[in-house]
């Protein structure tokens, strides 16, 4: 068989393999399989482009445009997904392994897309957080915003996610505006040259916005600058490498981390045998260390068992890990393929025998295990080996040891302060689970082992069928953890995305803040209404856009009629002594919600027009009360504009309540959904 040439795409064009091509082989034959990289390959040149060529084009559209674009690469991806499974197989991965890296991916794209949509501004600038109140009058106001940065992000991916490992990182950088350049692990590089490839043909993203370097990186990260990022997944070892490159030090380049993992999965002390959550706990313990071989940075590496429950959970592990059938992925009965490669399952065996120096293998022996339909001499097979520490306060190796494979060690702990102290002894880890029902043991896991792992996942027999899975890591989650873990973080939605943005803080007047954040604050100025804005489309009304209403007099029969029309006879609206003797109210007064059904009278214009449905109100604040005999007026403003579809769009209305001393009854934001 040919070898499957890998080339690079760099600045506009296909670069082939070349001199410095490094070999790939099948990890289910061992046999050579591909070539990729080029020392010739122009890396400044690759930096410039993306800089002056994708930076550019991404920064002129909008969140909403650049999530489009996501959502449309999704779908092309989706229809070609097909293709990828194909090559993937020569990775070692099965078509369940599939579902997780290329699905995966694929779903963690249009997620962000739908995201970008629904929790970003149709608008070139994010706001992050509230306007700050910065002086007494108002006319001096602080708000934080993200901009994308102007440089490119180069993603530094692992060989065990080809595509889901791309996307999980482009989604949040191109939704930011940021181009980026890709380079997958060599192993496995020709599944994400295929996925790129697919990207790239379908023309849907602008020029210049995704570059990939398939074999080394050559230089690439001396010429970043401060507008630059890295983000990278994969060993301790070459994480410690690549930060501490001078450049990266000096320039204060962001580096985000994702590397080794020591996972634990803790079996609550009420979860013995025969409760729904002992089979929950050795089912997902058995997933998590078969899954892609266990070449998960998630999986779950140390088991915490109560004492008395270790035996149990050894046999019944066991019992489920021995139908694990190991094989060519591409058998559908096999349950496991292969690791990536020979000189991963060296690395495995290694580390696993660096292990068996404090625990027992009590389960799986690599010496002695059958594959269907390959060679297990000549493919990256091992089988899923179960360890026991018996003592896992003295050792240390079982907490610090990441044996990239179907490998996991069982500890035994005699309180739940022992269970935390033993997943808390991993340093630092990107999950650690706790099958419990007891909502208390829950508490007491979070409090103390919450500033130790990145994301703690609970299960029981409430939500185990619809639950995510230990080892998930899901876009809209964090991803990443303190220490051994790299000190990182990725994906939690629009989190990930300012990762690849600056935050800047913005003082100035109100008129200021309005420009820049493009949506009106108040106290900037108004533009006065020539006809009802309810009369007006979509695509006509202004920010800043304002209505004054006319003024009306709450009476005593008002509130009356209200309290006995809707049942609302809470005493401080009917008797005004006890209303009295409560420190909010001067005396009776007019319900919250009476003012806001008045004010609804008195802005509206009643006839058919561009205003479609009120879909909502935010952050109603009522902060004067009502007596009868006071009036109340309303002012009603445009503050922000988002476009749903071509057919219509959110009103975002600013409305605000007076009474006759002008001080501010009740102020909240009005949703509508106006026709363009
Ligand atoms: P590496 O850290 O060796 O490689 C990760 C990425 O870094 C690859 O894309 C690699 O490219 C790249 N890289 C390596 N050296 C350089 C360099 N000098 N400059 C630029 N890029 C570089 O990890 P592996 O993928 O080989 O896996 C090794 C071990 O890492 C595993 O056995 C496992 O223990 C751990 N690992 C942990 C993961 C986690 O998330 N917890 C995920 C994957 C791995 P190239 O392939 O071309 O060398």
């Amino acid at each position: 068989m040919s070898l499957l040439d890998v080339s690079s795409f760099a600045a506009g064009q296909w670069i082939a393999p070349g001199a410095g091509a490094r070999s790939i082989a099948s990890a289910i034959t061992g046999a050579p399989l591909a070539q990729a990289g080029n020392d010739a390959l122009d890396v400044q040149g690759m930096l410039d482009y993306a800089r002056t060529v994708g930076g550019p084009s991404l920064r002129k559209l909008t969140f909403h445009d650049r999530a489009r674009m996501l959502k449309a690469l999704a779908g092309h991806l989706n229809q070609h997904k097909q293709a990828l499974y194909d090559l993937s197989f020569n990775t070692g991965a099965t078509q369940s392994d599939h579902m997780i890296d290329i699905d995966g991916g694929i779903g963690t794209m249009f997620v962000f897309a739908s995201k970008g949509r629904r929790e970003m501004p149709d608008a070139h600038v994010y706001l992050d957080g509230d306007i700050e109140q910065l002086s007494r009058n108002g006319t001096f106001l602080g708000q934080h915003i993200c901009t994308p940065l102007q440089g490119v992000a180069v993603h530094i991916n692992a060989f065990n996610f080809p595509v889901w490992g791309m996307l999980e990182k482009l989604a949040p950088t191109l939704l930011a505006g940021v181009p980026a350049i890709v380079k997958p692990a060599t192993a496995t590089c020709y599944v994400t040259e295929l996925a790129v490839r697919l990207m790239l043909e379908s023309g849907i993203l602008p020029e210049g916005a995704l570059q990939l370097v398939s074999g080394g990186l050559g230089d690439m990260l001396d010429h970043l600058t401060m507008q630059d990022v890295v983000s990278f997944t994969g060993s301790a070892q070459t994480a410690l490498k690549l930060r501490a490159n001078p450049v990266i030090l000096e320039n204060s380049i962001r580096f985000v981390a994702e590397q080794d993992s020591l996972n634990a999965s803790i079996l609550g002390p009420d979860a013995g045998p025969g409760t729904p959550e002992f089979d929950l706990f050795v089912k997902e313990v058995s997933r998590e260390m078969t899954t892609k071989a266990g070449q998960k940075c998630t999986a779950i590496r140390r088991i915490i068992a109560p004492d008395a429950q270790v035996e149990a959970v050894i046999e019944a592990l066991s019992a489920r890990l021995a139908k694990t059938r190991i094989g060519d992925p591409r058998l559908e009965t096999t349950r496991m393929g292969a690791l990536v490669s020979n000189s991963q399952k060296r690395d495995v065996l290694e580390k696993a025998a660096i292990i068996g120096q404090e625990a027992e293998r009590v389960f799986g022996d690599p010496e002695n295990f059958s594959v269907d339909g390959a060679d297990a001499e000549k493919g990256a097979f091992v089988p899923p080996m179960l360890f026991h520490c018996a003592d896992p306060d003295k050792a240390q190796r079982v907490h610090d040891t990441e044996a990239f494979g179907p490998v996991s060690t069982i500890m035994g702990y005699h309180d739940l302060d022992h269970a935390i102290t033993l997943a808390n002894r991993g340093e630092g880890s990107l999950v650690a689970s706790v099958i419990t029902h007891d909502t208390e043991v829950a508490r007491e896991v979070a409090l103390g082992a919450g500033a130790y792992h990145g994301r703690l996942y609970f299960n029981n027999r409430d939500s185990m069928k619809e639950s995510t899975g230990h080892g998930s890591p899901l876009p809209h989650m964090v991803h990443g953890g303190p220490g051994r873990a790299g000190g990182g973080e990725e994906l939690g939605g629009v989190r990930g995305v300012k990762h690849y943005m600056q935050r800047t803080a913005i003082q100035g007047s109100p008129d200021i803040l309005s420009a820049i954040g493009e949506q009106w604050v108040p106290g900037g100025t108004e533009i006065a209404a020539k006809v009802h804005p309810f009369t007006r489309k979509f695509g006509d009304l202004e920010l800043g856009e304002t209505l004054h209403s006319a003024a009306r007099q709450i009476t005593l029969e008002d509130i009356e009629t209200f309290a006995h029309f809707t049942g609302d006879t809470f005493y401080a609206h009917m008797d005004d002594e006890a209303a009295a003797r409560n420190p909010f109210f001067p005396g009776r007064v007019a319900h919250g919600y009476l003012l806001i059904s008045f004010a609804a009278g008195l802005f509206v214009q009643p006839d058919e027009g561009p205003v479609l449905a009120n879909t909502g109100l935010d952050n109603l604040r009522f902060m004067k009360p009502v007596s009868a005999g006071d009036s109340i007026k309303v002012r009603l403003t445009v503050k922000k504009k988002t476009p749903r579809n071509e057919d219509y769009g959110q009103v975002r209305w600013h409305v605000t309540l007076t009474n006759q001393d002008d001080e501010i009854a009740a102020e909240y934001e009005l949703l509508t959904m106006n026709a363009f």
